[in-house]
């Protein structure tokens, strides 16, 4: 009915007086509309229309008042989702009619046109205008390394505290000067409100220091980087949520010796390239990973090397995927421009470009980001051997965000990303670009504090129907990252404005995350409550899926403490919100030295070998490992030596008897090389069924372990591994969903982002006419422990008589 006077020009007539067909209805808008120029945008759509009213700011979102001819009133409510800013992402639409006034003109509403935001937006990747000017001589922010606009730059970063304004931010110290001033003050300006708006006049600076921290003089403190790096030297480059180490990804000798003083033996490092074009020279980029590359977010992408990638220093030793991502900051750019001799014009951004960086997080030891200048230089002063610095504070530490991208078919609706981001990640790392979107939950509840696990940790803050998961912390195994869990916490309640009435933890009392959780619960007179390793996995991909019936819940993990006080990790729950019921797990492996045998795959062989009667041959096939000779014994006198149902351990073990990781450099690199040479082979075709279930309804497979004892071919071994175990897993899924006639399923844990289990798994569940759920919009690992666990809470809070069940309530921990 509107379609033939949708073309039309907009009407021209007097405003004075409402003509007869005039409406005006209010538009409530809401999703990430705030801080990304959506007011502006609004402003000029209804100008365009011809509309008269006003728009604002407020607590919910953004609201609009529009009145004109009813058709055009009817095309603003329609176009407002289609050509929304990069930034933006509308989630609903409500209209309600009211009485025409005859208004005359659109003005962003002068009593609250500086109404301030109540969300702050995730930091985003330069866009193309403001690269456009970033190299065009004639604009006055020409090479300016902290250009931005409403559509680009950080915002996460920066912010210190809500109403996210420029006074909350670390930009509050840098007052505008006039043309800044008259940019931020004008509608009709890609800069109307950019709260990090800066120029060279009035902005943040950059320069450079050497590792003792006396300034370097050069005319050019990017070209001057580059120069370092491309005589093989290590520079650390501040950026927008933490420091990176840089160097010539080409230069072999100049990555050996950045593994060397970042005490890095084999954990793979980020590439940085200008483009997807230089991109595809590494590695095989389809077009789900290109636009997870070009997306907003810019995050590290996984993707599979090519032959080249061999020209590359050792960025990923022992694995078939390249971690890469695009230039996102201007500094980047301006690298990039330098590196190429600085040509003129902006065709080069978008041509093929041999320079490849390395740019890994400086985080020394494992310990959290480096952030702010005086600690660079102290923290770094033995990698790094220059350092390029500026005086932007950053409010807080933010990692670069990893990962992959999904299968076709295994895809789920919507994350909550730019609309015009349609690719969709598998997050094996969020951080940067997506923190802090919220992740929606299915309906409202009480406002709760998740404080996470003990790895990748992360915490979780819940408002209304909105799940706030932060940015990746790290591991909390040291006392600087136990600190930035508290200031993370602080920051988060600074932002979110939510006041919690209960704290959520992991069952385990020794993380130092529990801890902190029992005594910010005893502190503020809240109710704790622990949630069980594995039940919060699975409660994450319930919190995404928004799914509130009874599942099945398939938890294949490294380690974590049970309900029983042993150490689970491959487990079949069922799961029905606050309740979890362990319904079977995998026959469970003995874990020589405790801990240990987590770092240490022989041991694990070690411990199967002496399952099978063999124990004699462990000295022998580990004779290079010192402890090898008495390992024996301690597994005869079962000294040290935990059971653990854990889906890791059997992966270490396969790695231990297979020979491919004797001892683990870090953490899943011992599956992860698995998997590499497991997709080297290719599937094996025939599964021989070396797994059982048995009389308990247990998933044995030490008969396929036992089948790699003799093993010559490692990726043979490791294909076979892969292939029997997903049977084994099919079949006992298959096994128990039809005995407790659960049909949907939900994959957790860290498992999962083994990317062969994950992906052949979901089909074969699938092919059973089960319902598949996985974790998308948070990593599968440990990293979304703090959803499942603020999930588990809302529902114990909800459903008091479901506390027996699993989430354990308790005033602080008693
Ligand atoms: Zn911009
Ligand atoms: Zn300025």
């Amino acid at each position: 009915m509107v379609m033939q006077r949708e073309s039309a020009a907009p009407a021209e007539r007097p405003t004075d007086t409402p003509p007869a067909s005039s409406v005006r209805r209010g538009i409530r808008v809401s999703g990430t509309v705030q801080g990304v120029g959506f007011r502006p945008y609004v402003h000029h759509l209804a100008q365009m229309l011809s509309l008269s009213g006003w728009v604002r700011n407020d607590g919910e979102g953004v609201f609009i008042e529009a009145e004109g001819d009813p058709v055009q009133v009817a095309r603003l409510i329609h176009e407002l989702p289609h050509r929304a800013p990069r930034l933006a992402h509308v989630e609903s639409i409500a209209v309600s009619e009211l009485a025409p006034q005859g208004a005359d003109g659109f003005v962003i509403n002068t009593s609250l046109a500086s109404a301030p935001a109540t969300s702050v937006p995730a930091d985003a990747a330069i866009c193309e205008s403001c690269l456009q000017e970033l190299f065009d001589p004639a604009n006055r922010r020409y090479l300016y390394p902290f250009i931005n606009c409403l559509h680009c730059g950080p915002r996460f970063t920066l912010t210190r505290a809500l109403p996210y304004d420029r006074a909350r931010t670390t930009m509050a110290g840098f007052t505008l000067c006039p043309l800044c001033r008259r940019e931020y003050e004008d509608p009709e300006s890609r800069r109307f409100h950019a709260e990090p708006n800066a120029c060279p006049i009035c902005g943040p600076r950059l320069w450079l220091v050497d590792r003792h921290g006396a300034p370097v003089q050069t005319q050019d403190p990017v070209l001057h980087v580059w120069r370092l790096l491309e005589q093989g030297r290590i520079v650390a480059i501040r950026g927008i949520g933490g420091f990176h180490l840089a160097c010539d990804a080409r230069n072999v000798e100049a990555v050996a010796q950045l593994r060397r003083r970042k005490q890095r033996d084999e954990k793979p490092f980020a590439v940085m390239v200008l483009n997807v074009a230089s991109a595809r020279r590494w590695a095989q980029i389809g077009p789900q990973q290109a636009l997870l590359l070009e997306s907003t977010a810019r995050p590290i992408v996984l993707a599979t090397m090519r032959p080249a990638a061999s020209e590359l220093g050792a960025v990923a030793p022992g694995l078939d995927h390249l971690g890469l991502m695009l230039a996102y900051t201007p500094v980047h750019y301006l690298l990039f421009h330098a590196a190429l001799g600085a040509p003129p014009g902006s065709a080069w951004l978008h041509a093929e470009c041999a320079v490849a960086l390395v740019m890994t997080s400086a985080n020394p030891n494992g310990e959290p980001l480096v952030r702010d200048n005086d600690e660079a230089i102290r923290r770094l002063d033995e990698i790094a051997d220059a350092l390029l610095l500026h005086d932007r504070p950053i409010a807080v530490r933010c990692d670069d965000s990893v990962v992959r991208a999904a299968d076709s078919g295994t895809r789920a609706p919507g994350p909550p990303q730019a609309a015009a981001d349609a690719a969709q990640p598998v997050f094996v790392r969020r951080a940067r670009g997506y923190a802090p979107a919220p992740i929606r939950l299915g309906r409202p509840g009480p406002s709760v504090l998740a404080l996470g696990g003990h790895f990748k940790n992360t915490i979780c803050a819940t408002r209304g129907a909105d799940a706030f998961v932060s940015q990746h912390l790290g591991d909390t195994d040291n006392a600087p990252a136990r600190l930035l869990v508290a200031e993370a916490i602080a920051h988060w309640q600074a932002i979110l404005g939510v006041r919690v009435i209960a704290v959520a933890c992991d069952l385990h009392p020794d993380y130092a995350s529990s801890a902190l959780a029992a005594r910010i619960a005893a502190e503020s007179a809240v109710p704790l409550v622990a949630v069980q390793h594995h039940h919060a996995h699975i409660a994450a991909v319930l919190a995404e899926h928004q799914v509130e019936t009874a599942v099945l819940g398939v938890a294949l993990d490294g380690t974590g403490l049970g309900s029983d006080g042993t150490l689970w990790g491959g487990e079949l729950l069922q799961v029905d919100g606050a309740r979890s019921r362990r319904i079977s797990q995998l026959c469970p492996l003995r874990l020589p030295g405790g801990e240990r045998a987590a770092r240490e795959p022989w041991r694990m062989g070690a411990a199967v070998l002496h399952r099978l009667g063999m124990g004699e041959q462990i000295a022998v096939r580990y004779a290079a490992m010192p402890a090898a000779r008495q390992l024996a014994q301690v597994l005869d006198h079962d000294l040290n030596c935990p059971a653990s149902s854990s889906m890791g351990r059997w992966f270490d073990a396969a790695a231990g008897l297979l020979g491919t990781s004797v001892v683990s450099s870090y953490e899943g690199q011992a599956a992860m090389r698995l998997e590499a040479l497991a997709r080297q082979h290719g599937p094996m075709h025939d599964v021989q069924g070396l797994y059982a279930i048995d009389p308990q309804g247990r998933l044995e497979l030490i008969a396929l372990l036992a089948s790699l004892l003799d093993e010559s071919d490692a990726a043979r071994g490791s294909a076979c591994f892969h292939g029997e175990l997903v049977a084994g897993l099919d079949a006992w899924i298959g096994h128990h969903s039809k005995a407790t006639g659960l049909d949907t399923v939900a994959l957790g844990g860290g498992c999962f982002l083994n990317a062969i289990v994950s992906r052949e798994l979901a089909r074969m569940l699938a092919a059973r006419g089960l319902r598949v759920l996985a974790a998308r919009q948070v990593p599968a690992n440990d990293g979304g422990l703090s959803l499942g666990q603020a999930w588990v809470a809302q529902r114990v809070l909800q459903e008091p008589a479901a506390r027996d069940g699993a989430g354990r309530a308790g005033n602080g921990r008693s």
